[in-house]
């Protein structure tokens, strides 16, 4: 049993849904699915091709897209989690507890990132 929840969350997910006769029929999911590509998206049209002091002047300037960003995602992220029948606490729970394993404290903040390939780790166990 997880000890994380979201239950008002999935409460309010499955109000909206069923307000306007949302059911849990898949055939729509991989539109879903390229939703949540469509938002990384526009978040990533507000910082494309800069980076630095520029970067974050942009993103102090239009942190309000990016909070929507984040709303859009969550809301597509719980409207799947409903459809599909799946506790995003206990997938949150599971994810948390995989990079736990894959990158350790210790080693990340020696090595700085995740990616082995550039002198980071990312110990997948293969
Ligand atoms: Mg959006």
């Amino acid at each position: 049993m997880s000890e994380m929840t979201f239950p008002r969350a999935i409460e309010l997910q499955k109000s909206f849904n069923e307000a306007r006769d949302w059911g849990k029929d898949t055939k729509f999911l991989k539109d879903f699915l390229l939703n949540i590509c469509e938002e990384a998206g526009e978040a990533w049209s507000i910082i494309k091709w800069i980076d630095g002091e520029k970067q974050k002047e942009i993103i102090d300037a239009h942190k309000d897209k990016f909070e929507d960003f984040i709303g859009d995602s969550i809301f597509l992220v719980f409207k799947i989690a409903w459809m599909l029948d799946i506790d995003p606490a206990k997938a949150y729970e599971a994810t948390l507890q995989e990079y736990e394993k894959r990158f350790p404290a210790d080693k990340i903040k020696e090595l700085k990132h995740g990616n082995p390939l550039a002198g980071g780790i990312d110990d997948k166990g293969e």
